[in-house]
């Protein structure tokens, strides 16, 4: 029961790795703010939670819209009774370069870093006055080496690892431990819709030849990592970004 009691508030948490990350901390006890796009999908995994003996709230928000970020920490601590750990794990795929669709670029960094900022900036007067805490951010493995599929995912998910590295040397004297979790290509409905159709199949076959151990990730892989990156195991672990790629990065 590494999260015994701990209050946890997860983005992105009705589907994929997010959803694998909420079932495997509520499995260790914590009580969970569970926020996502997909209100029914949220409330079905908390309902589910809370059926096996757990805790979990489910808060519906549409994350690209900065003005409805703003106060989703403070209304999950209040419905907790605090935040021990901010896991910002929301994410969605950028338009291609080429496009310049300017509209889709706005949405795709709204939801990946500018929503972030805005749990971040409010999570940290919280988890100070609380003696400390845990944020943990989803990169990506495009976030430490380019993507000739994605640049601007890449941009984005670049610029969270220079968020994780930065808040963390600036809030270590306070307690607050801040990392990066950036998982290679993962086995989540995100890829599945990458790889569909003919082009699809090209991209899927592209990524599997670029992981050394040669499959997908599964969704529970990268919750394991989470929770160990925000759990006391990881404790004198800040201002990281850990792949878990299967040896992607190691190329
Ligand atoms: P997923 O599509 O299964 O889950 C993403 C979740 O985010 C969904 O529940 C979705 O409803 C929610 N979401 C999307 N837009 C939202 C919005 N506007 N407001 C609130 N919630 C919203 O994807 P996943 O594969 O689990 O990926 C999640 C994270 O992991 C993302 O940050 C993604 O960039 C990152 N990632 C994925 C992979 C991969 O291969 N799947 C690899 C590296 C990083």
């Amino acid at each position: 029961m590494q999260m015994q009691g701990r209050q946890v508030l997860i983005t992105g948490a009705a589907s994929g790795m997010g959803r694998a990350g909420a079932l495997a901390f509520a499995r260790e006890g914590a009580r969970l703010a569970l926020v996502d796009i997909d209100g029914p999908g949220v409330e079905a995994l908390a309902a589910g939670i809370c059926d096996q003996g757990g805790h979990a709230v489910a808060i519906q928000r549409d994350l690209s819209d900065p003005a409805r970020v703003r106060g989703l920490v403070a209304e999950a601590a209040g419905s907790l009774g605090g935040l021990n750990v901010l896991w910002n794990h929301a994410g969605i795929n950028g338009p291609a370069f080429e496009s310049l669709d300017l509209a889709g670029y706005d949405t795709m960094m709204a939801i990946n870093l500018t929503a972030t900022v805005v749990t971040c900036g409010e999570a940290v007067p919280l988890m100070r006055a609380a003696g400390g805490g845990a944020i943990l951010l989803t990169s990506s493995v495009a976030g430490l080496v380019g993507s000739i599929q994605n640049p601007l995912y890449s941009a984005a998910k670049s610029a969270l690892v220079g968020l994780a590295k930065s808040l963390a040397i600036r809030y270590a004297p306070d307690g607050i431990r801040v990392n990066a979790i950036c998982p290679g290509p993962v086995d989540s409905p995100m890829l599945r819709a990458l790889t569909e159709g003919e082009r699809g199949r090209e991209i899927g076959a592209r990524l599997l030849a670029s992981i050394p151990m040669g499959r997908l990730g599964r969704p529970e892989e990268i919750a394991e990592a989470a929770l160990w990156l925000a759990s006391d195991a990881a404790s004198f672990v800040t201002g990281v970004a850990l792949p878990v790629d299967g040896g992607v990065t190691a190329r």
